[in-house]
């Protein structure tokens, strides 16, 4: 199971900007009311753009069990950014949720001891 349905932590933490024609007014999947203009050509997600930032399309509860409300209809950053990625850790960390990337670290080899001289 991806540990993103537990998470939601860049839909929490990152400006979501694209291009317009990603809206659906232009014909793109975006649907127009979760977003807001920001000049003629980029539009962004709507409450990626004020702190505390956490995406209107966000549901459920960050850290235990969240979903995105436009997943199928989600734009391009969302469906670029990477598990387990560099600003996937960044995130995370920012929200007090432990990293992804667990380093087991095997104990040094340990030599058996010489056998005691004989007589
Ligand atoms: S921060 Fe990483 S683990 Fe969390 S939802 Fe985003 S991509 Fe998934
Ligand atoms: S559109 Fe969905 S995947 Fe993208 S930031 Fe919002 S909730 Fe997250």
């Amino acid at each position: 199971m991806s540990a993103c349905q537990s998470c939601g932590a860049c839909c929490a933490c990152f400006r979501v900007d694209f291009s317009v024609y990603e809206m659906n007014i232009e014909g793109g999947p975006v649907p127009s009311g979760l977003a807001v203009e920001v000049n003629g050509n980029t539009w962004r997600m709507r409450g990626t753009d004020h702190v505390p930032i956490r995406c209107a399309a966000l549901t459920g509860t960050l850290g235990q069990k969240v979903g995105c409300g436009i997943y199928e209809w989600r734009p391009s950053p969302c469906r670029e950014f990477e598990e387990g990625s560099d600003a996937c850790e960044r995130a995370r960390a920012r929200h007090g949720l432990p990293s992804l990337t667990v380093v087991l670290t095997a104990p040094p080899a340990t030599a058996p001891e010489d056998p005691p001289a004989g007589p």
